[in-house]
């Protein structure tokens, strides 16, 4: 069983670095950033939020059963856990290896909130990225709003 210890890292703070990271991501899945780029804007974002997300705060499943044991056994929302199988199962069909990550977020005293998300140590393109993004019935604002970049410019 693995514990969660309470998270240090501020809601708002993981939020904004969050919203820099996909702006990354997606740069990279539409190839106006080379790999490499990638890697450096990245290590400067985490250099930036040093201190501010830390990354014990975030935590690794590399099967879903592993996730949802974890929400389970912490009393965490299970609310979006079939939303992420989603994503997952959708990006498993086009032949990618999908693991599972939980952020656990400072609210006020005593208050966690948590950030689901789908995870990929590979590239992706952007034709299998709009499609694993919208694969749960409904999609997230994070969700839409990565989509619409996406889909954006592309013929
Ligand atoms: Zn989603």
């Amino acid at each position: 069983m693995k514990t969660a210890r309470m998270p240090k890292t501020k809601l708002e703070d993981y939020l904004k670095f969050n919203e820099e990271r996909n702006q990354l991501g997606i740069k990279l899945i539409k190839g106006d950033i080379t790999k490499s780029m990638f890697d450096l804007s990245f290590f400067v974002l985490e250099d930036k939020y040093n201190g501010k997300v830390f990354p014990e705060d975030e935590y690794n499943f590399p099967t879903f059963c592993g996730l949802c044991s974890f929400v389970g056994e912490n009393d965490l929302s299970s609310r979006y856990l079939f939303h992420e199988l989603k994503h997952a199962q959708k990006a498993r069909d086009l032949g990618y290896n999908p693991s599972f990550q939980c952020m656990l977020t400072y609210m006020s005293e005593g208050v966690i909130s948590m950030q689901l998300s789908v995870t990929f140590g590979n590239y992706i393109p952007p034709e299998d990225s709009v499609q694993i993004l919208s694969a749960p019935d409904e999609m997230s604002p994070g969700d839409s709003k990565s989509y619409d970049k996406l889909i954006e410019g592309a013929s």
